[in-house]
This record gives structure tokens, sequence and C-alpha cells, in this order.
């Protein structure tokens, strides 16, 4: 059954409770805790967050999907479903995600605050200015630039080359006018000219230390680390030497608590942080994940893309660095998706297809195949959609079952908690009888290139990885330097396992080409650029923004 309505008049018509409610009454948490920004927002203190320490951690379930489609997979939409189906079948939970950006929500994308009956309220707020969280990380990325043009300006020490400036202004928009500018023109009083130029805020590092630093502390001591530029002698320079981590962090000191938000089943959210999953690891912070888990008995959270990279990502750099342990992992398929992979085009998707779906389970195989490698147990779900059919099921079930794995239709964007009951009662079921061994897929003591041939072989079914002799001297350098225990945050198509995005299904024999190395220090991984890496996006032709507006009675009409 379809929704009659969208999404955004779906989360107008909830029924909000004040958000002091929801922290005291699900979460325990006593209301001097909360900081409320209106009624339905809060910040949960981090004080009251350390006085849970000594408590047991709840279960970690990672939500993550097949290579994304245009036909749309659902990955938000499943993780607020399957925490309000956890809790319709009496569980406490609740679910972590990222904050969106509003570059995509005025792009091609729309809102990030899931979708049908299974979204995270206010979803206007949500989407648009929310807390204030990324306008503060905004202005300590930029006051950084202006720090370091600063430094360059009045020749302080050490003397940082103007043309190796490795750190850009951000802002949080599509703008692709901004990608590439000249800064300080106008004579001398202006400066030195240079080019210079901007990137999308949740591209950004301070955006990446924001998210996996696990207390303010460590915040604090991450930003001094990010290394801005170059002197002449090509030696590295950190923020700490333009003297900037301790403003950027005091811009940053409320953003780091955690936002509390509820589902449209008012079951408690928490939405914190929230990186590019390209040029960053793409999910919401540590503070708040482990928050979670010590609030609630199961903590469902998200990770960017496929899980070639948003899973990858998610084991690799934040649960080795934060110690996390994930208990279960739910890929989520739609019929639609499995179809593409299996070659159907997009118009032609509402036909049914069995053998596309058997040919497109190949994707799905691989993804399965993968995070087992990790040591999680895995759980297919399909999110559900109208034009699926019995026999398209029928088929999709039986491939599972020959993996062994457990294929579970949700309903949660047509019916919320009552549809994902299914899904949450298997989610239960498969912690509660198959241990996770979790173990992230190489060592930290593996050399850079190492890790990168492991993750392309062993995850994408790569041949091989290349690359020419500056990446090969690059590689070297940055293990001489320090860096050679950082894991690898690989930047590549999110659309295929290999580097060409239209390689559906399961590609083989291909190799993954390095074309850049970028160290993040302060973030504490080595971005491994492997194709076009967008770090400012623009607008399509028509954009959503086209169709925002603000009504009569001054409500937000047109986001999606
Ligand atoms: P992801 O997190 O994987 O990017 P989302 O959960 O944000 O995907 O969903 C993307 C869009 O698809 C949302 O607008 C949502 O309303 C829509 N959508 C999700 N599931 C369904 C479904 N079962 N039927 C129809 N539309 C859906
Ligand atoms: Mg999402």
């Amino acid at each position: 059954h379809l929704a009659p309505k969208s999404d955004i008049e779906i989360s107008q018509a909830a029924k909000m409770r004040p958000i002091i409610d929801v922290a005291r009454d699900k979460l325990g948490i006593p209301a001097e805790h909360v900081q409320p920004y209106g009624h339905y927002k809060g910040k949960i203190s981090l004080d009251y967050i350390s006085s849970l320490d000594s408590q047991a951690d709840g279960k970690l379930i990672l939500v993550t999907a097949i290579t994304p489609t245009p036909a749309g997979e659902g990955k938000t939409t499943t993780t607020v479903g399957l925490t309000d189906g956890l809790n319709h079948i009496g569980k406490k939970a609740l679910c972590c995600l990222r904050e969106p950006s509003l570059g995509p929500c005025f792009g091609v994308k729309g809102g990030a605050a899931g979708g049908g009956y299974a979204q995270v309220v206010p979803m206007e707020d949500i989407n648009l200015h929310f807390t204030g969280d990324f306008h503060a990380i905004g202005a300590a990325n930029n006051l950084l630039a202006a720090l370091i043009d600063n430094h360059i300006y009045w020749g302080g020490e050490p003397k940082i080359d103007s043309r190796r400036v490795a750190w850009r202004r951000v802002v949080d928009m599509n703008d692709r006018a901004l990608r590439s500018i000249v800064s300080s023109l106008g004579g001398v009083s202006n400066g030195f000219a240079r080019e210079d130029g901007f990137d999308i805020t949740v591209a950004s590092e301070v955006m990446a230390i924001f998210c996996l630093a696990s207390d303010f502390a460590d915040l604090q001591r991450r930003l001094g680390d990010i290394v801005v530029g170059q002197t002449r002698e090509k030696k590295s320079v950190r923020a700490s030497e333009v003297k900037a981590a301790g403003s950027m962090a005091a811009l940053l000191k409320d953003a780091i608590s955690p936002n509390l938000v509820q589902t449209l089943e008012n079951n408690p959210a928490i939405i914190h942080g929230g990186p590019f999953a390209n040029i960053a690891h793409g999910c919401n912070s540590v503070i708040a994940t482990k928050a979670g888990l010590k609030l609630a008995d199961y903590v469902v959270t998200e990770a960017g893309f496929g899980a070639d990279l948003g899973a990858e990502k998610f084991f690799d750099i934040k649960c080795r660095k934060a110690g996390l342990k994930p208990d279960i992992t739910v890929i989520v398929a739609t019929i639609r998706a499995l179809k593409m992979h299996g070659g159907v085009a997009k118009d032609d998707l509402k036909a049914e297809n069995v053998a596309a779906v058997e040919k497109g389970f190949e994707n799905l195989k691989r993804h399965i195949g993968n995070v087992r490698k990790f040591g999680v147990p895995v759980l297919v779900s399909i999110n559900k959609f109208s034009s699926d059919t019995a026999a398209e099921m029928a088929a999709l079930d039986k491939l599972c079952k020959a993996e062994g794995v457990e294929c579970v239709v949700a309903d949660n964007w047509g019916s919320g908690g009552a549809g994902a009951a299914d899904l949450a009662r298997a989610v239960v079921n498969t912690i509660e009888t198959q241990p996770s061994n979790f173990k992230p897929l190489y060592p930290d003591d593996m050399p850079l290139a190492e890790k990168v041939r492991t993750i392309a072989k062993e995850l994408y079914g790569a041949a091989d990885i290349s690359y020419d002799s500056s990446i090969k001297a690059r590689f070297a350098e940055l293990e001489k330097e320090g860096f050679g225990n950082f894991p690898v945050c690989i930047a590549k198509t999110q659309y295929s396992f290999s580097t060409d995005a239209n390689a559906k299904g399961a590609p083989s024999a291909f190799t993954i080409p390095i074309r850049e190395l970028r160290l993040s220090a302060g973030a504490e991984f080595i971005v491994v650029v492997c194709g076009d890496i967008m770090t400012m996006p623009g607008l399509p032709k028509v954009p959503a923004a086209n169709n925002i507006y603000v009504d009569d009675s001054g409500r937000i009409a047109g986001l999606f």
C-alpha cells in the first residue's frame, strides 16, 4: 500500500512529545541534563553521558546497503523504521544518524530524515539549521583559514609557503562557483593573492574530527594536529603552530553535545555530526554512538553509501578507533535495485523480472560475504516497494537461504514500526544466537599501500591496485613522517565495486587506480583518492530548492 502523503506532510502531522519528556520517559535522562533547543530538540550534556561510564553497553546494529542505484535503497528509512520496530516489540532502542547537509537537501536528494512512516522529526528543523552544529563546524574551519592567511600576512613563524596552503574554506551549500577562487586580491593590505577554494562543510576535516573525537580534550588535540600546509622547505605546518586549536574548540563547545529528537512514533533518535562518505568516513559522531550504547539496549546506526564504502569505513575507521564492537549488520536491498544490478533500465523496473533479480543478487551476495569478513553476523532487509512481486521475493528468499542468510521484508516506509516488527524480531534473534567476532579487515601496522590492496582485492573483487611513482613516493613520505599506522579512507564512486560507475552487479578483473593521497592528520586517516572526488558539489539543472516555499500559515512545503 502506498503512503497517501508526502514525507513532509506525514512529518508535519506527527504528534511530537516535548523532548524533555522523551528523554525522561524513554531514556531516563533527568530534565536538567537535556538542554532544550525549542520544544522538540535538545542536547544531552556530556557530564551526564560520562556519569554512565560504568553501565553496560547495549547492542550495536549497523544498517548498510547494496551498491546504490538511482532506484533508491532506503537506509535511513530502515534505520528509523527498525528503531520503531524494536520499540514496537518492547525493546529499549534508539537510532544514531548523521545530521543532514544543506547541499543535498536543496540539490538532488532532498532531506535525509527517513521517509514515509519511518522518519525523525521535526523534519524541517533537522534538515535545515537544526541546533546550529554545522554552522559551528563551518565557523571553526573558517577561523583556521583566516588565521593561516593572517599568519602569512604578518610573516609569522614557521613561514607557511602561500603556494602550499592545504586548508580550504567551507560553506554548507552546493555552490560550484566557489570550488576554485583567487583570494586576497586588491593590493598590499589584503595579503598575498593565491589560488584558493571552498569545500562543502560536511567534506571538511573539522567535520571528520568532530565525529571521531572521543571527548572534548581529544577534539582539541586533533584540531591542533591538522596539517594546514608546508613551508618552502616542504616541512608540514600544523594548526597548533598557528595557535588555532583552542579557539576552534571554543566554537565547538556546545556543538559537541549530541542532539536528541524523536521518531514519528516518539522513540528517541540521536542525530549528531555528518561527514561525507567519500573524503571522510560517513557516519555520525563517536560521542553520539557511545552515548546511545549507554542509554539504550539497542542502538541502530547507518553508514553512508553501499557496504563496500560505508560499512568498511564504519568498521575499519570508526569502530577500530573508538573500540566499538558491532553486533549485527543489516544490509538493505530493494527488489528494484537488484533488478537494476541485473541489467534492467530504470524505466522498466515496474515489470516483474525474476531473472534480473537473480542476476542482480550477485551484488548483494558480494556485500554479504564482505561483511562476514569482519566477523559480524548479517541479515538482509528488503525495503518493500509497491511494485515488488511474490515471485521476485520468493526467488530472492531462496538465494539468501543458499547463502545462509536470513532475508526479511520490512514495510516501515508504509507502516512504521509495526511494518518493521518482523525485521526487529529477526535482528534480536540473530544477536541472541549468532555471536559477533568483530575485527577490522587489516592491522594498523600493515603498510599503507597494502591496506588499500587488501580492501580492493578482498572487498571490491579487484585484481589489484595501481599507482605511479609519485604516489609511491608519497606513500613512503607519509610512512616516514609517522602516519603509516593510520587507516585508509577510500574515496571512489559509490555506484560500483570498481571505479567505473556504470559497472553494476559484481564486476571482477578490474584494477583500482590510486590518483592521489591526502593526509587528514587530525582525523587520523589517509584519504586515498581513486577517481573523481567531489568536495564541493554543484546543483542540478532543476534543484530541489526550486520547489521549496513557506505557505500562508508559515509552514515549510516542498521539502522532501
Ligand atoms: P538512503 O538513506 O539509503 O539514502 P533514504 O532512506 O533517505 O535512503 O530514502 C530515500 C528516499 O526514498 C526517501 O525520500 C524515501 O521516502 C524514499 N523511500 C524509501 N523507502 C521507500 C519505499 N519503500 N517506498 C517508496 N519510497 C521509499
Ligand atoms: Mg541515508
